[in-house]
C-alpha cells in the first residue's frame, strides 16, 4: 500500500499530539482537523488495512477523523 498520501496530510503540519488525545474534546478538535484534510479518504482506507479486525484497546489515535471506538465499529459492519 503507497503512503504518498501522507505528505497532504494536515496532520503533519500541526503535529501527532493532537491526534492522540485523551479527553473527548481533543477527539473533537483533532476531527475538525480531519474534515478538512484532503487525504481523509485514504487515511481512513489505510487505517482499516492496518488495523484489520483488531480490537479497539489496540487502537489508538484519530484516522480519518475516526477514534478507536468508531473505528472498530466500522470495522465490524465491513466483515
Ligand atoms: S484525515 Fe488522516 S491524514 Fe488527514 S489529518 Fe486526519 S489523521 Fe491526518
Amino acid at each position: 500500500m503507497s503512503l504518498d498520501w501522507m505528505a497532504d496530510a494536515l496532520c503533519a503540519q500541526v503535529g501527532p499530539d493532537l491526534f492522540f488525545p485523551t479527553s473527548a474534546a481533543g477527539y473533537r478538535q483533532a476531527k475538525q482537523i480531519c474534515d478538512r484534510c484532503p487525504v481523509r479518504e485514504a487515511c481512513t482506507a489505510a487505517a482499516a488495512a492496518y488495523e484489520g479486525t483488531s480490537h479497539r484497546h489496540l487502537r489508538h489515535g484519530t484516522w480519518g477523523g475516526h477514534t478507536p471506538t468508531t473505528r472498530t465499529r466500522r470495522s465490524r459492519e465491513a466483515a
